[in-house]
């Protein structure tokens, strides 16, 4: 997990969310004054019923872009991401259900584990940065809470398989293992200047899954005893091409920038239906 920036919706995409949130608040309101309130279905029913709508579709291109790599889940970075995930689960939290800060970008596998488990201190990647809470070991691939942060031992407490998966733990550890590859590699095309052969490769390394790994080999260099962890040599590259500090952001904002049209030409097909009281209400 490593820190990503939240794109901004437009406008009429974040109106048409808003009102399909009080439609759903109303109806929960509702429901819950029954006897048998039926509140978690009709959430999932309400959410399902707009998933088709073209805010929906603004939102799911938005977060797609927002995750790292080849739109990896925004937890675990390794496999592909494939649903919109509620950080606050819809059930019990439908007031935040079509909330923009609220969702997130997830795998079927962490989706599965995630489930409606749930806790307030979990991180958030797009508002907190990971690593001020959990220590990503480079030597063994593993992901430790950073001692006294209860929001890291939150996090996976809800989501073990970060810590444990063995799948996970190797494919980090073979992260550091090609990137170290990777950066000597750029560093020698630059050298004999060989450009766009360099560019390739830095394209490769910001596009590979489990981007947190890149994140903490830079911020690892920085730390005193950067020594004691990565090697005199790939801390030469790293001071021969400082470029490399910037490579993720720059593919994060170059992946929102891609996405923008996109999201805008989505946001303007909104249909905007006049309803009885002359109030603007989104409707798809
Ligand atoms: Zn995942």
């Amino acid at each position: 997990m490593r820190r990503l920036r939240r794109i901004a919706l437009p406008t009429r995409a974040l109106d048409a969310l808003a009102a399909y949130q009080s439609a759903l608040d109303r109806a929960v309101k509702a429901e819950r004054k029954k006897r048998l309130p039926k509140v978690g279905e009709r959430v999932e029913a309400t959410w399902q019923g707009r998933r088709p709508n073209r805010a929906i579709e603004a939102v799911r291109c938005a977060l797609r872009a927002m995750a790292s790599g080849l739109e990896r889940c925004m937890y675990c970075e390794d496999s592909h991401g494939c649903d919109v995930e509620h950080l606050y689960p819809k059930v019990p939290r439908p007031e935040r259900t079509f909330v923009w800060s609220n969702l997130l970008w997830i795998c079927a596998i962490c989706n599965r584990q995630k489930n409606d488990a749930f806790d307030e201190a979990m991180l958030d990647p797009t508002v907190d940065d990971p690593f001020e809470h959990l220590a990503l070991s480079l030597a063994t691939g593993r992901y430790v809470a950073r001692e006294g942060s209860h929001r890291g031992a939150a996090t996976l407490r809800v989501m073990p398989r970060l810590a444990s998966e063995q799948t996970l733990i190797r494919g980090r550890h073979n992260a550091v293992v090609k990137l170290h590859a990777f950066l000597r590699d750029y560093d020698g095309h630059r050298a004999q200047g060989r450009i766009a052969e360099a560019d390739a490769i830095r394209r490769v390394v910001v596009e590979e899954p489990f981007s947190a790994t890149f994140a903490a080999l830079l911020r690892a260099s920085k730390e005193p005893g950067a020594a004691d962890v990565l090697d005199d040599d790939l801390l030469a590259v790293l001071s021969r091409q400082p470029e490399m500090y910037d490579w993720l952001n720059d593919a994060d904002a170059a992946r929102a920038d891609a996405a923008r049209t996109k999201i805008e030409a989505l946001a303007k097909a909104i249909r905007i239906r006049r309803s009885s009281r002359k109030k603007r209400a989104p409707r798809a």
